[in-house]
């Protein structure tokens, strides 16, 4: 058992104050895999005093300074792949190749992504020609809570960490509680790498406790949230007593609408897409809308790839779905499943219960359901498990109408070999992102929802002014620093 009790607090690994254990639950197994902490008031007192001693210094560090030390950190960051992966691996369900791949990678493109675009970044600029001794510089937020999810752990630690350390922000990051392992690899990441003490800062919690105490610090900055509507909502609530700045990433229930002429792969890789990493993604495309022509065979065809699809452990090699995150999810997850057949969806994939030959282990059976409404549980609330619902539609117009019928709006999806048709569905849709005929966007990217799907967008180059303040000057002395 691994036992990981410490906090990551100015510069040092550190006992918490009042000892508060709390057990990490293998999912392949069901079996506790580690054992961590739960941070109290005190912890986060300490923590957010690290990150606002350290403020006023790292907010002066010139730019390219900070950029050096998040190179070193990608460096790192490299260097600790395995490390990363199997603590995913096991504490969250993704299988090791997943782990390795697409979960420790997503963190490594990030930051990439984030160096480039930071290397282009104007910190001071000019108003314009009409005003030359006016400047807008860009300086770091202040002191930042940012609360991940443990879906896409190092995706999300990236988005914020890394965003908040180049634009002059201090932090206290604390993880999910299902996935801590990862995120005090990437502490010791960041202690290898250098930094100032009190820059980051890293404790370990539950949302009751941990989280509410950060959200509610009153030194506390901004907070940057991702998870569930319903914890953002909270926070939102919490953190609007004293004014903080409040980034949400929510939740999603994406449409994928395929159009009678959509090309021949589109609906094996829109169940597939829903699949990855057992259906745990906000951005999944969990409603497939198909246009009637196609239906038939589409439900038919959706129905055989659910059924290649397989289920084994997270520690096993191989392109196989592990297992959902936790017993809270698993029984949410059959639920919705019982839901879908009780309002009369018809299942032609998977169903309740686990795979065969599981009895073990937090295994979903890979589900599809057709002949659904838009009004059923199934087509509204997110699942967040391998279980896609079908849907016919007739025209471009209905297709829309039920796509924004929802209280969400984060990432859409559009198959169709009509350039106009896609590119006017792509203006239609109420999302954050629209992804069409497969193409995934563009590194430096924009993520984040409209809606009930979030404030704010990270990633790129938004991402790095969600960390940032705006401030106005004139009378610039441009002799002493020119444009
Ligand atoms: P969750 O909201 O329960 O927990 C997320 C994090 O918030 C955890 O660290 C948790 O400890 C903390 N937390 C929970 N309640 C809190 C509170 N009241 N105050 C402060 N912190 C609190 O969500 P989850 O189950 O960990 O993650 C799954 C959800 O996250 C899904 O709904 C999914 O769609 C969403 N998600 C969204 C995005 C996005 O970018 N839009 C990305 C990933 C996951």
């Amino acid at each position: 058992m691994i036992e990981k009790r410490q906090f990551y607090i100015n510069g040092a690994w550190v006992d918490p104050a009042q000892p508060r254990d709390h057990q990490v639950i293998d999912p392949s197994t069901e079996e506790p895999c580690a054992v961590i902490s739960v941070a109290g008031e005190a912890d986060v007192n300490d923590a957010v005093a690290a990150a606002k001693a350290a403020f006023p210094d790292w907010m002066a560090t010139p730019p390219e300074e900070r950029i050096a030390y998040v190179e070193k950190i990608l460096e790192i960051y490299a260097e600790r792949r395995e490390d990363i992966a199997q603590a995913v691996s096991t504490e969250m369900g993704a299988p090791i190749d997943l782990a390795r791949n697409s979960q420790w990678g997503a963190g490594f493109a990030h930051t990439t992504n984030f160096l480039n675009a930071a290397k282009e970044f104007k910190f001071t600029r000019p108003l314009g020609d009409h005003a030359p001794d006016d400047r807008i510089v860009y300086e770091g937020f202040g002191v930042c809570a940012m609360i991940t999810p443990w879906n896409w752990p190092l995706n999300q630690i990236t988005l914020k960490v890394i965003a908040g350390l180049i634009a002059g922000c201090t932090m206290v990051l604390k993880p999910s509680e299902e996935s801590p392992l990862n995120a005090m690899i990437f502490a010791e990441v960041i202690d290898a790498a250098g930094l100032p003490k009190g820059v980051f800062n890293l404790v370990n919690g539950d949302g009751a406790t941990t989280g509410t105490a950060l959200t509610g610090h009153e030194d506390v900055d901004m907070v940057s949230f991702t998870g569930s509507t319903r914890a953002g909502t909270a926070i939102a609530q919490n953190a609007a007593k004293t004014l903080k700045k409040v980034h949400l990433e929510l939740g999603g229930k994406g449409a994928n609408v395929i159009f009678a002429d959509a090309d021949d792969k589109a609906v094996k890789r829109g169940v597939l897409h829903m699949m990855n990493n057992t259906g745990q993604s906000c951005n999944a495309p969990s409603r497939m809308l198909v246009q009637r022509e196609i239906y038939d065979a589409a439900v038919e065809e959706a129905a055989a790839v659910a059924n290649a699809v397989t289920v084994g452990s997270a520690h096993d090699e191989g392109k196989h779905i592990g297992p959902v995150v936790n017993a809270a999810q698993f029984d949410k997850i059959q639920g919705l499943i019982q839901k879908g057949i009780d309002e009369g969806a018809r299942l032609v994939a998977g169903g309740p219960g686990r795979p065969e030959g599981f009895n073990r282990g937090y295994f979903v059976r890979p589900t599809v359901f057709a002949d659904a409404n838009n009004q059923m549980t199934i087509a509204r609330e997110e699942i967040f498990g391998p279980v896609l619902t079908i849907m016919p539609f007739d025209t471009e117009e209905e297709a829309i109408e039920i796509a924004n019928d929802t209280p969400y709006g984060l990432t859409n999806y559009v198959q169709s070999t009509d350039g106009a048709r896609r590119n006017r569905m792509a203006r239609a849709l109420r999302s954050g992102m629209v992804e069409m005929n497969g193409k995934s966007r563009g590194a430096g990217s924009p993520f984040g929802g409209m809606k009930a799907s979030g404030l704010g967008r990270e990633g790129g180059v938004w991402g790095l002014e969600d960390f940032m303040e705006v401030k106005a000057v004139s009378g610039w002395d441009s002799d002493v620093e020119p444009a």
